[in-house]
């Protein structure tokens, strides 16, 4: 059992996948859940599932990529809540290609969604956790940005990006008692590896690599994400949790 005490967190990328994981346990353990993602639907839809099934969640649609739209989701959200003691960073896309066929626009995408969102999420929701002395901030980065990968320079930069900005807010926050860590996933089947995982030779392949020889699901590391949210991980900040079949031992 891991203990919450009634706290309220934003999930971004909440829509579906990971996100959504996270986001449905944190509700199941009592946590109120702002439900961000893209499009209105599917956070929506996530926001929905949780209330049917008993929690409290509230569905929110921003853009992650857009730092004055987050701005205006974080005024609204602190006029309603007077803290946001859990902030997920989760949202992500991938735009994949070798250097030389990848676009400026399929790097700045990768790094605006993936990595310039932690930086405007962060800074706007830390400050009331730093008043009230106490926050949890979980980054989703990736075995990516910790090993690389041929094919995505950009989400490789971006994940690693993550785990500096993770490495230096744990170090900033400390004296506040907000924790700050990343999770690392591996292969995660969702909606983002679906072309991969169904494919029969390339996931083949991808599994050789994987010591535990299966794919992740999305509760894997909704698993080690709450726990990284709750009262009983006060004493870990800047770790990077990698959850992904040993692939990166
Ligand atoms: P997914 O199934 O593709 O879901 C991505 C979620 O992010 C969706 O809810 C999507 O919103 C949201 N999102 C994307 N761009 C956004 C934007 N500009 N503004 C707001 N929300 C946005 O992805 P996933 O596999 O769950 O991945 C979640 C995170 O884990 C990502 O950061 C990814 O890089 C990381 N990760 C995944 C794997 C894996 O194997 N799956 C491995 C390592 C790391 P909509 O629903 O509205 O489209």
């Amino acid at each position: 059992m891991l203990t919450f005490n009634s706290r309220t967190a934003v999930v971004t990328g909440a829509g579906r996948g990971i996100g959504r994981a996270i986001a449905e346990t944190l509700a199941r353990n009592g946590v109120t859940v702002v439900c961000v993602s893209k499009s209105p639907e599917s956070c929506g839809a996530a926001a929905a599932a949780i209330t049917a099934a008993g929690g409290k969640a509230k569905a929110l649609a921003v853009d992650v990529a857009d730092g004055q739209a987050i701005a205006q989701a974080c005024t609204a959200l602190l006029a309603e809540f007077p803290v946001i003691d859990i902030l997920v960073n989760n949202a992500g896309i991938t735009r994949d290609g070798l250097l030389f066929r990848m676009s400026e626009a399929d790097w700045s995408d990768v790094l605006a969604t993936n990595l310039t969102s932690c930086f405007h999420w962060t800074k706007l929701l830390a400050r009331p956790m730093t008043r009230a002395r106490w926050g949890r901030i979980v980054n989703i980065a990736s075995v990516s940005g910790i090993l690389g990968n041929a094919g995505q320079a950009n989400y490789s930069a971006a994940k690693a990006g993550m785990i500096g900005l993770t490495k230096t807010l744990a170090r900033e926050f400390a004296s506040r008692s907000v924790t700050v860590n990343a999770v690392a996933p591996g292969f995660i089947r969702t909606d983002m590896t679906a072309e991969f995982v169904g494919n029969p030779e390339v996931s083949a392949k991808i599994l050789e690599a994987v010591p535990l020889k299966r794919f992740g699901e999305a509760n894997d590391i909704a698993n080690m994400a709450a726990y990284l949210c709750s009262e009983e991980a006060g004493y870990v900040t800047g770790q990077v949790f990698t959850v992904d079949g040993g692939m990166a031992m």
